[in-house]
């Protein structure tokens, strides 16, 4: 007697092995069964799809290999879990295996069953610490309890539309505890976009349930843990020990048996949405994945629930409430009472010739640090300057790999490519002419930085110490720890001015911030992309939202919380929404402009993505997939545009195109991109696809 498992195993993307691959089994082997199989002459990481035990039809029995063991003591990955994977793999158009694989912690692949045993009885076996005594627990405001007494009874998707500082956690943990006092298994999993950059929310879950469910009740999982950290993360939560799981996106995918609420932090954050492998937005699996627990849970009478929250929702999570699929709670008051920062707008045409930071605006902080107050500066652009000249013969610092300029760091005197990383010490002279006198063209982050140590030199703080300026992106954290180092100078009052990237604007809780300033802002103005607005709108609000929080210290400072904005075109629209700190009418404008144009979410969009050696081979092959996609499934309800280059349109010697698919109809398009995917593997063997080195869909994609 023998069982026919299919197994799906990481099958590299395009391999053209669609789903997984038989094998023979002594044993009748659960669907979601982890097991080892050989694969060539390799050993490699399994997942039974299904155990039939009739062999399936043309198998050749003799040529089919035997499974080569089971993960002992692992229980199987549950049905809902293999749904949410097929789910995945359909609609972003990746093989099963590909996702499947890609959501299990990657050292599950290298243990043996002894190793395993051990790391299980680690994870599983420790006695949770008796409960200290519950946490204080503040009384909520009557927006927060209006809001979870509504989602008591939410049956759909919610969407938690909170004005920055209403306390939108307060309502996650509450929800949270609610959860998980309703069954003894239950689990909750919260996600963020960047779990480093918001260290508070981690300390906030674990200050709340670690003391009701033991240490091992909330784990992290994201992709700066070591492998190992993922492993028990990945195991306390599959064996229902952790009833909390914090993670970036990576997260919706793990294994949680007793879930039973997903909460979607900054709901709007593009850093949901993955830009490698399969290109999910884990946004949108987490409305799905709760769909499907629910459907399992209906028959107990219990559901899943999703929160998706934000002061600046997605258009289309804004859309979907406005239709009455989610349902919005608003809260649109801060704790405390105390009011949203007043928008400055300075227009730089009045301003004096070459100024980078306006006067006045340098008067106002200054004022601020004179009174004790904090202040951000926001600048999304690192490095000293974007581009380093010659103004004798045109030379620029461009970098040999990309079609991009290298970034002047000052404080190490480098030239980097953000792109590829490529990086030199800068030149002493110009490498085309010899002139002396090459010259930083443009600003970044070390640039305000030094300007505002410079214009600030004078001013003190109200004990008479002189004030401090500092910096945080991507280069000043890049060291572990650095991060949580530099926003505990700021929580602690030791710098007064805070210059730094979008990173300084995320859901940091800063309690004397009382000016916020955003310094080019224009660029998302005239954006290419048509989500640049809604991404400026989004980040100057969730900048603004720094300013202000703490109404107590506001009103003893008798100030007020103000949001400043360098602008050459004060005029626009944009700026009067966020001046009243309306993004209802800034959503309703943009969506109004999506409608007439079949814009998503009122149109579907994928990208077809290629990567190639040369720029012709990319587009040929995108086009020999375009001219081969007539008489398709669906051909007649989608639009295919012609192939172009990306913005950038190469990095680390590799030239990228792309063609942009539509359609009035997801479902449409969805078959339509299904039916195409043999064409596409066909044509990389065309000859003028020669140099074709990968191609990617993108579906839903962020920008196009
Ligand atoms: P949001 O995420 O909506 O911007 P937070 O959840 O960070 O806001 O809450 C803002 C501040 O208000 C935090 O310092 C938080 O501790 C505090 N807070 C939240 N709810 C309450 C409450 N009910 N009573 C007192 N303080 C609260
Ligand atoms: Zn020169
Ligand atoms: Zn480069």
């Amino acid at each position: 007697m023998a069982f026919w498992p299919n197994v799906v195993v990481a099958t590299p993307a395009h391999s053209g092995v669609a789903e997984g691959l038989c094998y023979r089994s002594e044993l009748l082997l659960a669907p979601g069964t982890l097991v080892r199989v050989p694969l060539g002459a390799r050993e490699v990481l399994g997942v039974v799809w299904e155990c039939p035990e009739v062999a399936p039809a043309g198998l050749s029995e003799a040529r089919t290999r035997d499974v080569a063991g089971v993960l002992d003591g692992l229980p199987a990955l549950n049905d809902r879990w293999r749904q949410l994977v097929q789910f995945a793999a359909r609609y972003y158009q990746r093989s099963l295996g590909e996702v499947a694989l890609a959501a299990l912690p990657p050292q599950l692949r290298d243990l043996n069953n002894v190793q395993l045993a051990r790391r299980l009885k680690r994870s599983v076996g420790e006695p949770a610490t008796p409960p200290k005594g519950a946490a204080d627990v503040p009384p909520l405001s009557d927006e927060q309890r209006a809001a979870l007494e509504a989602l008591a009874d939410a049956r759909a998707p919610v969407l938690l539309f909170g004005a920055t500082g209403s306390g939108k956690t307060e309502v996650y943990l509450q929800a949270t505890q609610r959860a998980l006092a309703e069954q003894a298994q239950a689990q909750v999993l919260v996600m963020v976009p960047e779990i480093n950059l918001t260290p508070q929310l981690e300390a906030r879950f674990r200050e709340r349930f670690e003391p009701l469910f033991g240490a091992g009740a909330v784990v992290c999982l994201h992709s700066g843990m070591t492998p190992a950290q993922r492993l028990a993360s990945w195991l306390a939560a599959h064996t229902g020990r952790a009833r909390i799981v914090l993670g970036t996106r990576m997260a919706v995918l793990a294994s949680l048996p007793g879930l039973r609420l997903i909460v979607v932090d900054e709901e709007h954050d593009p850093s949901y949405k993955s830009q490698e492998g399969a290109r999910y937005s884990a946004r949108d699996l987490a409305v799905y994945r709760a769909k499907l627990e629910s459907e399992a849970l209906a028959a107990q009478g219990a559901r899943c629930q999703v929160v998706l929250g934000s002061a600046t929702p997605s258009l289309e999570s804004w859309h979907a409430a406005e239709q009455g699929r989610y349902l919005r709670l608003a809260m649109p008051a801060r704790i405390g009472g105390g009011a949203l920062p007043t928008l400055r707008l300075v227009d730089m045409n009045h301003q004096p010739k070459g100024a980078v930071l306006a006067p006045p605006l340098v008067a106002a902080v200054a004022e601020r640090i004179e009174r004790g107050e904090q202040c951000l500066v926001l600048l999304n652009r690192r490095g000293y300057a974007p581009v380093l000249a010659c103004h004798d013969c045109g030379w620029k610092s461009a970098c040999p790999h990309c079609s991009a300029y290298r970034v002047f760091h000052k404080l190490d005197r480098s030239l980097r490519c953000h792109h590829c990383g490529f990086a030199e010490r800068v030149p002493r002279a110009c490498p085309d002419c010899g002139n002396l006198d090459i010259a930083p063209v443009g600003r970044g982050t070390e640039q305000i930085e030094e300007q505002l140590a410079g214009l600030l030199a004078e001013v003190k703080r109200p004990n008479g110490a002189p004030a401090r300026v500092a910096r945080m992106d991507a280069d000043s954290t890049r060291h572990k720890g650095s991060l949580e180092a530099q926003l505990a100078t700021m929580h602690s009052g030791e710098v007064d001015v805070l210059v730094g990237t979008q990173m300084i604007a995320k859901g940091h809780d800063f309690r004397r911030i009382s000016l916020v300033a955003g310094i080019n802002a224009d660029a998302g103005l005239f954006a290419s992309d048509y989500r640049g607005p809604e991404r400026l709108f989004a980040l100057l609000m969730q900048a603004g939202g720094r300013a202000g929080r703490d109404a107590a210290f506001m009103s003893d400072q008798g100030a007020a919380s103000e949001m400043w904005v360098q602008t050459w075109y004060p005029q626009h629209p944009l700026f009067d929404a966020l001046r009243r700190h309306d993004y209802p009418a800034f959503a309703a404008t943009q969506l109004a402009e999506r409608e007439s144009a079949g814009m998503p979410p009122f149109g579907h969009q994928a990208l077809l993505r290629a990567d190639a050696r040369t720029q012709q081979a990319a587009q040929a092959w995108l086009n020999a997939a375009a001219q081969a996609a007539p008489g398709l499934p669906h051909f007649d309800h989608v639009t295919l545009y012609p192939a172009v280059p990306l913005t950038i349109q190469r990095v680390a010697n590799v030239e990228r195109a792309q063609m942009l698919v539509e359609s009035a109809s997801r479902g449409a398009l969805q078959r339509f991109l299904a039916a195409w995917q043999p064409t596409l593997l066909a044509c990389r063997s065309l000859p003028e696809a020669k140099g074709l080195i990968r191609f990617a869909v993108d579906m839903d994609p962020l920008t196009v």
